[in-house]
Protein backbone atom coordinates (compact mmCIF):
# COMPACT_ATOMS: atom_id res chain seq x y z
CA UNK A 1 0.00 0.00 0.00
CA UNK A 2 1.39 3.48 -0.48
CA UNK A 3 1.67 6.41 1.77
CA UNK A 4 -1.59 7.96 0.60
CA UNK A 5 -3.67 4.66 1.18
CA UNK A 6 -1.93 3.53 4.28
CA UNK A 7 -2.53 7.40 5.79
CA UNK A 8 -6.25 7.10 5.19
CA UNK A 9 -7.04 3.74 6.46
CA UNK A 10 -5.05 4.96 9.05
CA UNK A 11 -7.29 8.18 9.74
CA UNK A 12 -10.50 6.51 9.20
CA UNK A 13 -9.35 3.68 11.78
CA UNK A 14 -8.28 6.39 14.10
CA UNK A 15 -11.73 7.79 13.49
CA UNK A 16 -13.22 4.57 14.63
CA UNK A 17 -10.78 3.61 17.27
CA UNK A 18 -12.72 5.60 19.96
CA UNK A 19 -12.18 9.75 20.70
CA UNK A 20 -9.00 9.38 23.45
CA UNK A 21 -5.75 8.93 22.21
CA UNK A 22 -4.04 5.47 23.57
CA UNK A 23 -0.69 7.76 24.84
CA UNK A 24 -2.24 10.75 26.60
CA UNK A 25 -5.76 9.76 27.23
CA UNK A 26 -6.58 13.46 25.00
CA UNK A 27 -9.13 13.99 23.08
CA UNK A 28 -8.20 13.00 19.17
CA UNK A 29 -8.80 16.00 16.77
CA UNK A 30 -9.81 15.14 13.28
CA UNK A 31 -10.82 17.75 10.75
CA UNK A 32 -12.27 17.45 7.65
CA UNK A 33 -12.69 20.65 5.52
CA UNK A 34 -12.62 21.39 1.71
CA UNK A 35 -10.21 18.80 0.09
CA UNK A 36 -8.20 17.90 3.28
CA UNK A 37 -8.39 15.66 6.28
CA UNK A 38 -5.97 15.96 9.40
CA UNK A 39 -5.44 14.11 12.35
CA UNK A 40 -3.74 14.87 15.48
CA UNK A 41 -3.48 14.14 18.93
CA UNK A 42 -5.27 16.26 21.37
CA UNK A 43 -1.54 17.18 22.68
CA UNK A 44 0.18 20.16 22.13
CA UNK A 45 2.94 20.55 19.92
CA UNK A 46 5.88 18.23 20.38
CA UNK A 47 3.68 15.77 22.06
CA UNK A 48 5.57 12.37 21.69
CA UNK A 49 2.97 9.80 22.02
CA UNK A 50 0.80 10.53 18.13
CA UNK A 51 2.15 12.38 15.63
CA UNK A 52 -0.36 14.07 13.70
CA UNK A 53 -1.31 14.17 9.51
CA UNK A 54 -2.59 15.85 7.09
CA UNK A 55 -4.11 14.16 4.26
CA UNK A 56 -4.41 16.28 0.81
CA UNK A 57 -7.36 14.03 -0.99
CA UNK A 58 -6.96 12.64 -4.80
CA UNK A 59 -8.76 14.87 -6.90
CA UNK A 60 -11.15 13.39 -9.70
CA UNK A 61 -12.89 14.91 -13.03
CA UNK A 62 -15.83 13.02 -14.66
CA UNK A 63 -14.02 12.80 -18.25
CA UNK A 64 -17.56 13.33 -20.01
CA UNK A 65 -18.48 16.63 -18.30
CA UNK A 66 -14.68 18.31 -19.30
CA UNK A 67 -15.39 17.26 -22.56
CA UNK A 68 -18.07 19.12 -22.87
CA UNK A 69 -17.24 22.20 -21.41
CA UNK A 70 -14.19 22.30 -23.25
CA UNK A 71 -16.14 22.15 -26.18
CA UNK A 72 -18.63 25.02 -25.36
CA UNK A 73 -15.26 26.91 -24.30
CA UNK A 74 -13.41 26.45 -27.63
CA UNK A 75 -16.85 27.33 -29.31
CA UNK A 76 -16.25 30.79 -27.38
CA UNK A 77 -14.00 31.39 -30.22
CA UNK A 78 -11.45 31.94 -26.79
CA UNK A 79 -8.92 35.25 -26.13
CA UNK A 80 -5.82 35.07 -26.72
CA UNK A 81 -5.31 35.07 -22.56
CA UNK A 82 -7.74 31.82 -22.81
CA UNK A 83 -4.90 29.78 -24.92
CA UNK A 84 -3.53 28.98 -21.77
CA UNK A 85 -6.50 27.56 -20.29
CA UNK A 86 -7.19 25.80 -23.62
CA UNK A 87 -4.12 24.24 -23.55
CA UNK A 88 -4.64 23.17 -19.93
CA UNK A 89 -7.60 21.51 -20.78
CA UNK A 90 -6.19 19.39 -23.62
CA UNK A 91 -3.66 18.17 -21.74
CA UNK A 92 -6.03 16.97 -18.73
CA UNK A 93 -8.18 15.57 -21.43
CA UNK A 94 -5.11 13.19 -22.93
CA UNK A 95 -5.02 12.42 -19.55
CA UNK A 96 -8.16 11.54 -18.53
CA UNK A 97 -8.81 9.66 -21.47
CA UNK A 98 -6.03 6.95 -21.18
CA UNK A 99 -7.13 5.92 -17.72
CA UNK A 100 -10.59 5.92 -18.53
CA UNK A 101 -9.80 3.46 -21.41
CA UNK A 102 -7.62 1.55 -18.96
CA UNK A 103 -9.97 2.14 -16.04
CA UNK A 104 -12.96 0.40 -18.31
CA UNK A 105 -10.39 -2.31 -20.21
CA UNK A 106 -12.12 -1.11 -23.59
CA UNK A 107 -9.57 -2.83 -25.32
CA UNK A 108 -9.56 -5.60 -23.53
CA UNK A 109 -13.97 -5.86 -24.62
CA UNK A 110 -13.12 -4.62 -27.68
CA UNK A 111 -10.26 -7.82 -28.12
CA UNK A 112 -12.94 -10.23 -26.25
CA UNK A 113 -16.20 -9.11 -28.70
CA UNK A 114 -13.96 -9.47 -31.85
CA UNK A 115 -12.79 -13.15 -30.89
CA UNK A 116 -16.70 -14.22 -29.81
CA UNK A 117 -18.33 -12.57 -33.13
CA UNK A 118 -15.15 -14.91 -35.13
CA UNK A 119 -16.59 -18.15 -32.50
CA UNK A 120 -19.86 -17.14 -33.35
CA UNK A 121 -19.25 -17.07 -37.34
CA UNK A 122 -17.04 -20.65 -36.93
CA UNK A 123 -19.55 -22.21 -34.87
CA UNK A 124 -22.04 -21.14 -37.18
CA UNK A 125 -20.46 -22.60 -40.35
CA UNK A 126 -19.50 -25.82 -38.16
CA UNK A 127 -22.93 -26.45 -37.21
CA UNK A 128 -24.33 -25.70 -40.84
CA UNK A 129 -22.05 -28.83 -42.36
CA UNK A 130 -23.35 -30.95 -39.48
CA UNK A 131 -26.48 -30.70 -40.54
CA UNK A 132 -25.77 -31.04 -43.98
CA UNK A 133 -23.86 -34.59 -42.69
CA UNK A 134 -26.72 -35.67 -40.86
CA UNK A 135 -29.10 -36.53 -44.29
CA UNK A 136 -25.42 -38.41 -45.62
CA UNK A 137 -26.52 -41.97 -46.40
CA UNK A 138 -22.81 -42.79 -46.31
CA UNK A 139 -22.79 -41.88 -42.07
CA UNK A 140 -23.47 -44.56 -39.94
CA UNK A 141 -25.81 -44.33 -36.65
CA UNK A 142 -23.21 -44.06 -34.29
CA UNK A 143 -21.20 -41.18 -36.50
CA UNK A 144 -24.81 -39.34 -36.88
CA UNK A 145 -25.07 -39.88 -32.82
CA UNK A 146 -21.57 -38.24 -32.62
CA UNK A 147 -22.26 -35.05 -35.05
CA UNK A 148 -25.49 -34.45 -32.95
CA UNK A 149 -22.94 -34.93 -29.63
CA UNK A 150 -20.71 -32.10 -31.67
CA UNK A 151 -23.76 -30.02 -32.99
CA UNK A 152 -24.74 -29.16 -29.22
CA UNK A 153 -21.41 -28.91 -27.51
CA UNK A 154 -20.66 -26.06 -30.19
CA UNK A 155 -23.30 -24.35 -28.82
CA UNK A 156 -22.76 -25.14 -25.04
CA UNK A 157 -18.96 -23.44 -25.80
CA UNK A 158 -20.25 -20.27 -27.39
CA UNK A 159 -22.97 -19.68 -24.87
CA UNK A 160 -20.33 -19.99 -22.72
CA UNK A 161 -18.42 -17.05 -23.97
CA UNK A 162 -21.36 -15.31 -24.11
CA UNK A 163 -21.55 -15.25 -20.56
CA UNK A 164 -18.41 -14.62 -19.83
CA UNK A 165 -18.09 -11.91 -22.39
CA UNK A 166 -21.23 -10.31 -21.12
CA UNK A 167 -20.02 -10.28 -17.59
CA UNK A 168 -16.89 -8.51 -18.28
CA UNK A 169 -19.17 -5.92 -20.29
CA UNK A 170 -21.63 -5.37 -17.05
CA UNK A 171 -19.69 -3.42 -15.00
CA UNK A 172 -20.79 0.10 -15.48
CA UNK A 173 -18.62 2.87 -17.05
CA UNK A 174 -16.47 4.88 -14.72
CA UNK A 175 -15.77 8.63 -16.26
CA UNK A 176 -13.85 9.43 -13.24
CA UNK A 177 -10.58 9.78 -13.84
CA UNK A 178 -7.69 11.20 -11.46
CA UNK A 179 -6.11 14.58 -11.71
CA UNK A 180 -4.31 14.70 -8.87
CA UNK A 181 -2.73 12.04 -7.08
CA UNK A 182 -3.26 13.91 -3.03
CA UNK A 183 -0.69 13.79 -0.72
CA UNK A 184 0.03 13.36 3.08
CA UNK A 185 2.24 15.56 5.40
CA UNK A 186 2.82 14.91 8.67
CA UNK A 187 2.21 17.25 11.64
CA UNK A 188 3.99 17.67 14.29
ZN1 LIG B 1 -1.66 11.66 22.56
Amino acid sequence: MDEYSEALNRYYSEKNSGKKCKGCKNHKVFQEKDDTLSFSCGDGPGSQCSEGFKISLAKYINYKDTLHEYSEFVKKDPTESEEKEIKDLQEILALSKKQITEKNQFSLKKKKIIEYEDLKINTKIEQTKILHDLTNDQLSDSDKDGLLKRYFSLHTVLNDNYKSLAELCDSPINNYAEVDKGSVQSIS
